[in-house]
């Protein structure tokens, strides 16, 4: 099914657009985006089209949640073929505000997610995440859905927006999907473009790094510092690359965990391969 879906470029004729689907009696769905759509995205569309009546997609380069203002400007930007992406996947909105209609002037209002936030790309990227929760409440506001999808590969942003969701009474309904990998493991991102043809090889670490770590849990491992320091050392082993973080979290609270005993741990890990800076993460039981 391929339609040219309706660009809506503003807050306020969004907000009228799913006040009349939700008057029908329709259920609005969400993949919040940053455009650059691959697989990864396209997964999350055909899931949210299956679960709601009216798939909507966001597509904006929130320069809130950039650490860094060469990243911002260097982030990919494809807009036409994200377009005809979400017309081949049945989207009916996408959702294109732009700079000004998201951050008019005078605007200085934070949406701060306390502690799970905090550590792992938290610690490494200050203010981060209170760019990401502050843009997603307003793409929350303004879409009003019953049901937004988000990647497992950005799992603590999925952790804090979940978090989000549920303190503040949003009453909707967050979906975390799987990560979708190339064929040889590297999880697919928009970033993967910037990644020369030799760091594309040396970026595979990262994968056999959560692999190890796997399989020494399925051979009876529950330490977590021995699983850690074997994915470290897998990584390590890889010129050209610094590692960020490698750790064992509890897959909620994404504490730090001493051993996995019966709590549900994720390997969570930051790297970075050359200029680029790549995360990946896999649940460990
Ligand atoms: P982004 O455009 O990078 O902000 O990502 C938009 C959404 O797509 C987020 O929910 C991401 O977690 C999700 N996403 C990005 N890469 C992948 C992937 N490889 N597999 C599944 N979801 C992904």
């Amino acid at each position: 099914m391929s339609q040219t879906p309706l660009v809506i470029p503003n807050p306020q004729d969004m907000r009228q657009y799913s006040a009349a689907v939700r008057a029908a009696g329709q259920r609005v769905g969400l993949v919040p985006t940053m455009g650059a759509l691959h697989q990864g995205h396209l997964s999350l569309l055909d899931y949210t089209a299956q679960h709601s009546d009216r798939l909507v997609v966001s597509i904006f380069v929130n320069p809130l949640q950039f650490n860094q203002q060469s990243d911002l400007d260097n982030y990919p930007r494809t807009w036409e073929r994200d377009l005809e992406l979400c017309a081949g996947r049945g989207a009916h909105v996408v959702y294109y505000p732009g700079v000004r209609d998201m951050y008019p002037q005078g605007f200085q209002t934070t949406v701060s997610v306390a502690q799970v936030s905090q550590g792992l790309c938290g610690a490494y990227r200050p203010g981060h995440f209170d760019g990401v929760t502050t843009v997603v409440l307003k793409l929350f506001n303004a879409v009003m859905p019953h049901l937004a999808a988000f990647g497992e590969k950005d799992y603590q942003q999925l952790q804090v927006i979940k978090r989000m969701v549920a303190d503040l009474d949003l009453g909707l309904e967050v979906v975390g999907r799987p990560t979708v990998r190339e064929a040889d493991g590297l999880a697919m991102s928009s970033r993967n473009v910037r990644l020369s043809p030799a760091e594309r090889q040396q970026a595979l670490c990262l994968w056999r790094g959560l692999n190890r770590a796997r399989s020494l849990v399925r051979a009876g491992e529950t330490q977590t510092p021995v699983l850690a320091e074997a994915a470290r050392a897998e990584i390590a082993a890889t010129p050209a690359t610094k590692i960020e973080y490698v750790e064992i979290v509890d897959s909620t609270t994404l504490e730090p965990l001493a051993s996995l005993d019966d709590r549900r741990a994720r390997l969570v890990l930051a790297v970075w391969v050359g200029g680029t800076r790549l995360i990946d993460n896999m649940a460990l039981n």
